[in-house]
């Protein structure tokens, strides 16, 4: 395999146009334009292929999305089936298609029981913007004008919404964007490895809480404050899985508080972390739950926000004279998507692929344990296929590799060599998240080809230099 960074890919006409008109998300432009794109051109199972010929194990499920692998033959007959039939049904004017409504159908069948309602959009960003605008719409139209302020976690991602991206609490969102807004607010993140102040789950879990009330007071009490936003295993900010019962004692707070609770399930959803939803492991049921990614596996754009049918109703009595309510999407509901939906929904149930992540979660959470021993291995952490192993130069301390290394994307590039492709935080944070179709066997090749990275890592005399 050759290495990522490849010279000869400087002559391919791709590269070079893509360098010249291309904006690639959440990139360095500067590194970009000198780096040049790895274009892929293909994809089967649990392996993507890229313009050199180089198959490579994608332990990342393209951005956690590819839940039911590359090359579903069924999904691609939906999809094509509905194009034929209807491409395009507006949901605007009473209309509607009957792809959209049989998926809104069976996502409330499938999520926790408090929720009743689907408003669809085309990801996760527009499904917490989404959130946003009806939870701004409810208070004001419940009388509570003051209800204005929100809460997330630190290390938090909500996407990159112009509002949302003030929810998700990672430096790169915020430079030079004005954000966050001064009506949004974080608590510290449940992270156990690097908690500030708590050793064990118990205090994790009672620090949260504290936190969450002192941060309400702060904003002036209850009649203050809209809602509260989080991923059920932080993401983005480094795959942090709290303790166990931490969301069910969040779920209490809230409760207790009066502020609603937004789980952001972009990632976790559709059996990234075992069940259906992480909801379930603790039997949470949110007010409003934001889904993407696994809901159509990647294969066509689509998002939803759901929420219960109180919060429906208010929205609803608003309107009772004919009023709209101003938020819309030319795709909203979009028949194709929504077909390529219903499809993957079958795959996860019917299909077997839910209960094969399940059988499998077993080797992964085996292959992530076979790497704590490694020299430079601080800690793993994991739930069902989502997982991380986070690289610290001392073992003892947890100090961090100096940045001035450039380990992330290193890492990366010695992963692609050895045919492994895994996300690669700026924290040295090695993130997983394979496909739920992976065999054992495969689930082993990415600790393998893991392993072996970590090693051709520690024969560089920098990087050996560096361990303290
Ligand atoms: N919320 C969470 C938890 C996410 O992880 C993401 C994307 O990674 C989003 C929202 C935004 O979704 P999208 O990129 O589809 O807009």
């Amino acid at each position: 395999l050759r290495a990522a960074i490849d010279t000869t890919a400087l002559v391919s006409p791709l590269v070079e146009i893509d360098r010249q008109h291309l904006i690639h998300p959440v990139s360095s432009m500067r590194a970009h334009e000198a780096r040049g794109a790895t274009v892929l051109t293909s994809g089967k199972g649990m392996y993507v292929r890229d313009a050199d010929g180089n198959d490579l194990l994608d332990a990342f499920a393209g951005l956690w999305c590819v839940n039911v692998g590359y090359g579903q033959d069924s999904i691609v007959k939906a999809a094509a089936e509905q194009m034929t039939k209807l491409p395009y049904a507006t949901g605007y004017f009473h209309f509607a298609s009957e792809p959209a409504i049989l998926l809104a159908e069976r996502l409330i069948e499938l999520a926790p029981n408090s929720l009743n309602r689907v408003y669809f959009t085309l990801g996760g960003s527009d499904a917490v913007d989404s959130a946003i605008r009806f939870i701004t719409n409810y208070y004001n139209v419940m009388d509570k004008p003051s209800k204005k302020q929100f809460i997330a976690l630190e290390r938090g991602y909500h996407g990159s919404s112009s509002t949302g991206a003030g929810l998700t609490a990672l430096a790169a969102f915020h430079r030079n964007m004005d954000l966050p807004l001064p009506n949004q607010h974080y608590i510290s993140s449940p992270y156990p490895y690097r908690h500030k102040t708590e050793t064990d789950d118990a205090g994790i879990i009672a620090q949260s809480v504290r936190e969450l009330k002192a941060k309400v007071e702060s904003l002036g009490g209850p009649d203050h404050v809209a809602a509260f936003f989080c991923e059920p295993i932080q993401g983005s900010g480094g795959v942090i899985v709290p303790p166990k019962g931490w969301l069910k004692a969040i779920r209490q707070a809230c409760t207790e508080l009066g502020i609603l609770l937004v789980v952001d399930e972009v990632i976790t959803g559709f059996g990234r972390t075992g069940p259906m939803f992480a909801c379930e492991h603790e039997g949470v049921e949110p007010d409003l739950m934001t889904v993407a990614k696994g809901l159509t596996a990647g294969y066509a754009p689509m998002g939803a926000v759901l929420m219960s049918e109180d919060i429906y109703q208010v929205l609803a009595s608003s309107t009772a004279s004919g009023a709209t309510i101003g938020h819309g999407y030319t795709y909203s509901g979009h028949p194709v998507s929504a077909a390529v939906g219903l499809e993957v929904l079958r795959l996860y149930t019917d299909g077997g692929v839910l209960a094969n992540g399940q059988m499998v979660a077993r080797d992964f959470a085996g292959g992530l344990d076979s790497l704590k021993t490694n020299p430079i291995v601080g800690d793993v952490r994991g739930q069902g296929l989502l997982g991380a192993i986070e690289l610290v130069a001392n073992k003892d301390t947890k100090a961090r590799f100096d940045p001035a290394l450039k380990l992330p994307d290193r890492l990366f590039a010695k992963g692609y060599e050895n045919g492994v492709i895994f996300r690669a935080f700026g924290d040295n944070i090695i993130g997983l998240a394979p496909a739920l179709v992976a065999t054992p066997d495969e689930i082993w090749s990415i600790f393998e080809r893991i392993g072996k990275t970590l090693d051709d890592l520690l024969e560089e005399s920098d990087i050996r230099a560096a361990l303290s």
